[in-house]
């Protein structure tokens, strides 16, 4: 049997921001063979690298970035990146998964997993090209919102294509439901991770990979990715999901019953269609947007046409923040609930 690990990177990057120590360590057979990827390397690593008892906003703390097997590789919706750390909402696990580019990035320069140490003395950003890693000085976009700051790096650095992880004024205000987004629209935005990124001084992690992950038989792969594709495309939900993304469970709830209307103490409104999928489909999605390799681009760009808030524009909304600024408020007036969302993400919080 080979020895090689396919489908993996193979290494992991530790950076220590108190010491500045910059680590590349090989992924051990057990680790894979026991934890997988994602999810599992991350947990199986605070479990035993962060001892009962050390505050989540502390130094001590670990911040992890790790993705799996199937990403990088080609195969559809194969883009997810787990992030996970002690969370300071609950005292306990913090774990967040996100879409987008970022873990196929993380893969092509050479890693399955980051891990953030320590803290840095002065807000810093992380810059990853391959086996460069370098930690840059983020005085000047230290309290940024996030897309200027996105902005900001990628003019730095000269890079359009560049992913990045970044936080917002909420996460640096220690906001314990902040997040860390990703494509500027897309947030690890559970348990309060933009808050321990924060904590560590750390503004963003951009990066940049040029190599390429093997897989161990080729052709039979692509057989497989050829007959996931079809199986995808010709399921009969894949329009809708494709048209619409979550943001579709909103009418579906209303007709079923189970809107979380009025913080939840009624379940249907009269006005669901106003502030549904359906209407953000017909009247202000101008394109959809795919994580990476994904055939099924359920993420789509809105442009608010009229009204006081005309020009803005963004990524999603997907069911949970669409519900939460409209159903869940009283509010049935979907521009303003765009705006907040709006808002919501450039501030950085969930
Ligand atoms: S575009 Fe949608 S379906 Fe595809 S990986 Fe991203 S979140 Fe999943």
């Amino acid at each position: 049997m080979s020895n090689r690990l396919y489908g993996y990177a193979g290494r992991i990057l530790r950076i220590n921001l108190s010491t500045q120590e910059i680590r590349k360590e090989p992924i051990s057979k057990e680790l894979v063979y026991n934890y997988l990827g994602g999810r599992g390397f991350n947990v199986r690593r605070l479990y035993y690298e962060v001892p009962k008892g050390v505050k989540p906003l502390s130094p001590k703390n670990k911040l992890m970035f790790a993705t799996g097997p199937l990403v990088g590789i080609g195969l559809p919706l194969g883009a997810r990146l787990n992030v996970t750390a002690k969370s300071p909402l609950t005292g306990i696990l913090g774990d967040s998964n996100v879409g987008g580019h970022f873990a196929a990035e993380m893969k092509y320069a050479g890693f399955d997993q980051i891990i953030i140490e320590g803290t840095s003395k002065k807000p810093v950003y992380i810059y990853i090209h391959d086996e460069d890693v370098e930690i840059i000085d983020a005085d000047g976009i230290w309290g940024l919102p996030i897309s200027k700051a996105y902005d900001a790096i990628r003019r730095e650095l000269k890079d359009w294509r560049i992913q990045i992880a970044i936080i917002g004024p909420a996460a640096e205000n220690l906001v314990l439901f902040s997040g860390i987004f990703f494509n500027v629209y897309r947030p690890a935005a559970r348990t309060g991770l933009g808050a321990v990124m924060a904590s560590k001084m750390i503004k963003a992690i951009a990066i940049k990979g040029d190599g390429y992950i093997e897989v161990a038989r080729p052709n039979d792969f692509e057989r497989f990715v050829e007959e996931l594709e079809e199986t995808i495309y010709s399921h009969e939900q894949y329009w809708p999901r494709r048209i619409m993304g979550t943001s579709r469970i909103l009418l579906a709830a209303n007709r079923l019953g189970f809107l979380p209307a009025k913080h939840f103490t009624e379940a249907v409104v009269d006005y669901a269609y106003k502030v549904s999928g359906e209407r953000l489909a017909i009247e202000y999605n101008v394109k959809n947007r795919a994580c990476f390799s994904c055939i099924l681009p359920c993420s789509r760009f809105y442009v608010i046409k009229t009204g006081k808030f005309a020009g803005i524009y963004g990524e999603g909304p997907e069911y949970e923040a669409l519900a939460g600024m409209t159903v869940r408020i009283g509010n049935d007036d979907l521009n303003y609930a765009l705006k907040a969302i709006n808002l919501a993400n450039d501030l950085g919080m969930d």
